[in-house]
């Protein structure tokens, strides 16, 4: 099976993203520690009020269709009570034009497809707690950032600093 790199930073071990660093990108054994972490998740996972509704979905979807940000966006809307409309420009109202993440001015003409020539200064629209680790695709839990730092901070929380 054909590995995917997803982590450019090797996550902490003892933590879930550990567990995945060690199976899926370096083909290894885990540790004892990402071992535990890993059963941890599960037991807390179990614990969600949409844990069932999840892993149905889940079962019935195949990787492919689950690494695409378009289903990401569909499954988080659909378990999230919390929902709303937002545009690109109530999320440049409400939280200015400079990036969250580095603080730096965005280029709002810039084309935000990656690889476009200025991308990297681009509007995109970054979800504080991404929506593949839960987060709520609401106007709260969005701000304005650089087509590059979104790209870079991935489904972490913050942009990861060793790098
Ligand atoms: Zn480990
Ligand atoms: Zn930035």
């Amino acid at each position: 099976m054909k590995q995917t790199k997803r982590f450019r930073v090797k996550p902490e071990c003892g933590t879930k993203p550990g567990y995945d660093y060690h199976v899926r990108q370096l083909g290894e054994e885990p540790c004892p520690e990402c071992h535990t972490a890993l059963k941890q998740w599960w037991v807390d996972y179990r614990k969600r009020p949409d844990a069932k509704e999840r892993m149905a979905i889940y079962n019935r979807t195949n990787r492919k269709m689950r690494n695409g940000t378009r289903f990401k966006k569909l499954l988080a809307q659909g378990f999230n009570p919390e929902k709303d409309y937002f545009s690109a420009n109530m999320v440049i109202d409400t939280y200015g034009t400079d990036c969250h993440l580095c603080g730096g001015a965005i280029d709002l003409a810039a084309p935000r497809t990656p690889g476009k020539p200025g991308w990297e200064k681009s509007l995109h629209i970054d979800h504080v707690v991404p929506l593949s680790r839960g987060g709520d695709d609401t106007l709260e839990n969005v701000r304005p950032s650089h087509g590059k730092c979104n790209i870079k901070k991935n489904n972490n929380y913050t942009l990861t600093t060793n790098e």
